[in-house]
């Protein structure tokens, strides 16, 4: 076995920065070959630490193995989604370190291992991801397994996970030799217990709080995580002391997002608005907020990325420069937009029979099949969508997106869309692509005319993926909630769906879909079908003012000045 430390400790060296910043995630999308994310949280996980790298922030990264993914997605004949297994071998993408450490779980103890990644940004600079085992000879069968499903078991199999993320992950980082962490970034409250374990060793809630940084996701209340009060004691044991309950639990649950709240120095939301509603929904405490980005050189295309070459060098270390999309030519914008076109299109033809054309206008949507995001909402009157397509221009639409596995509305959705694919056949040209995954979500973002997003507001804290179509000039037509409330220029950057930005309401299915289709027909078809340069302006603005602006580059750059050194 290789001498860890000295691995470790030899790329910040080159630079000359010892890593600052512990950045604890429960899921982390670094790498389209290592399955440990379900989503957009693990993506911007990913995301994020590829920019630090870019940056030459000294950060390293803190997750759970996540040995067998989140779930390979399959769907059958009448639109059922099948979960199977992920065959995933660590030892092919990850390096297992001889470093252990220990956590107590109900009463025993657990040993945890741990495996390296290593990701190299634009300049050489080397980010650490440390990925926390439990499948060590030694551990109960049941221990064995906790670290393997992402998001799987049920609240007791939940909670330990968080324990080993965040007590381990402390834990672990001093184990390997790190000593000059001063920062610790919950993203998420699912790290939150590393709290508890600094608070043990520092005996001292301000220091905890010195160091603690907390970004949370989640704009309802029901979707942050809690577990009851008395498994929760039982768990945790003396890890948990009786004198912070009051301020860490919420209707008798230990509340996550409490405990992370109360021993943080900086907390933020995810885009202005969910600043704003985590304010409201956390009165008393002070939330900035911080608006969510991609990495570009992840999510720009192979065409784009010879177009942006050519004409900004320099954009990939330093998106800002994507500002002056503005001087590309029209005609080489579509050129690279086709080339991308043509590889989703023979993509879902081939993998879905799906019998879709270069030409034809094309809509993507793409995310968690999940009851707030309404995947469904243009499918609501197919009547007025066939009538759109026959009069205006053809239309075709691409899906993908996997359900949680105890999801069952989102279940029901996938299959609707299924059984309304074959109602349209031949009318409107539809596709769902299965297992949606970092690779494809690439392909589509990037493939589309149109990428369509439909949340229920105020349910989407940000979203990320319409900021990964801005970079391949792709406009986005979507509900304005979360990050859209920024990007949106009506007309220049995309089309907003239902109420304006001015009117703070919750959304109406009825006006939303009715906003949807007249939108369609109105405006986009026919800027599309018969006002291609315009339509090539809108694309190339989507890259000048929000690709420019909505990457994880700009993104890191405010957590360094407003999160971690203040
Ligand atoms: C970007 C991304 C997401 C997040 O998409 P949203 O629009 O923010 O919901 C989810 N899954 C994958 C695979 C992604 O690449």
């Amino acid at each position: 076995m290789v001498d860890a430390t000295a691995k470790l400790e030899e790329p910040f060296s080159r630079i000359g920065g010892k890593p600052k910043i512990a950045y604890f995630s429960m899921e982390i999308g670094i790498d389209e070959h290592i399955p440990t994310y379900s989503g957009g949280l693990g993506v911007l996980a990913g995301d994020t630490i590829k920019s630090c790298a870019d940056l030459n922030v000294p950060v390293v990264g803190i997750t759970l193995l996540s040995e067998k993914g989140y779930f390979f997605q399959k769907i059958d004949e009448e639109g059922n989604q099948i979960e199977l297994p992920i065959n995933f071998i660590p030892s092919d993408f990850l390096t297992l370190l001889p470093t252990r450490t220990e956590v107590t779980i109900e009463g025993r103890p657990v040993t945890l291992q741990v495996w390296l990644y290593q990701y190299r940004g634009i300049g050489g600079y080397i980010i650490p991801v440390f990925f926390l085992d439990s499948n060590v000879e030694g551990n109960s069968d049941w221990e064995r397994e906790l670290t393997k499903y992402l998001y799987g078991g049920d609240q007791k199999y939940r909670l330990a996970q968080e324990i080993i993320l965040g007590i381990g992950g402390v834990r672990i980082l001093q184990q390997l030799g790190y000593k000059t962490i001063d920062r610790y970034h919950m993203n998420e409250g699912h790290a939150a217990f590393g709290t508890l374990e600094l608070y043990r060793q520092l005996q001292d809630i301000e220091r905890v709080r010195e160091q603690c940084v907390f970004t949370t996701h989640t704009p309802v209340p029901a979707g942050h995580d809690q577990f009851e009060l008395g498994m929760a004691k039982e768990m945790l044991g003396e890890m948990l002391p009786e004198e912070i309950l009051p301020d860490v639990t919420y209707e008798g649950r230990l509340n996550m997002t409490k405990l992370a709240l109360f021993f943080s120095h900086y907390v933020n939301g995810v885009a202005k608005k969910h600043g704003e509603v985590s304010r409201s929904m956390f009165p008393g405490y002070s939330i900035d907020s911080i608006t969510n980005g991609v990495h570009s050189t992840t999510w720009v295309s192979e065409p784009f990325q010879r177009l942006f070459d050519k004409h900004m060098p320099g954009w990939r270390s330093d998106p800002y420069i994507l500002r002056s999309a503005f001087s590309i030519n029209k005609d080489e914008i579509w050129e690279a937009h086709m080339e991308a076109k043509r590889t989703l299109i023979d993509y879902v033809n081939n993998r879905c029979n799906a019998g879709m054309d270069y030409d034809d206008f094309t809509i993507g949507f793409a995310r968690r099949a999940t009851a707030y995001k309404r995947p469904d909402l243009i499918l609501a009157d197919i009547d007025r969508l066939v009538h759109i397509a026959e009069t205006v221009g053809p239309i075709q639409i691409i899906y993908a997106g996997k359900a949680h596995p105890k999801d069952t509305q989102g279940k029901e959705t996938i299959k609707r869309i299924y059984n309304t694919m074959k109602t349209l056949r031949g009318k409107v040209k539809m596709a769902f692509i299965p297992n949606y995954n970092m690779s494809i979500a690439k392909m589509m973002v990037a493939g589309v005319d149109l990428w369509l997003n439909t949340p229920r507001r105020p349910m989407e804290a940000s979203g990320t993926s319409g900021m990964k179509a801005a970079h391949n000039g792709v406009p986005q037509f979507g509900t304005l909630d979360g990050w859209w409330l920024e990007g949106c220029i009506e007309n220049i950057t995309g089309w907003s769906i239902g109420p304006e930005k001015t009117e703070d309401q919750a959304s109406d299915d009825e006006v939303d879909k009715n906003d949807l289709y007249s939108k369609l027909e109105n405006r986009i078809l026919p800027k599309f079908y018969l006002d291609r340069g315009n339509w090539i302006r809108t694309m190339r603005s989507c890259i000048a003012i929000n690709a420019s602006f909505f990457n994880t580059n700009r993104m890191v750059q405010q957590y360094v000045l407003n999160a971690y050194f203040i």
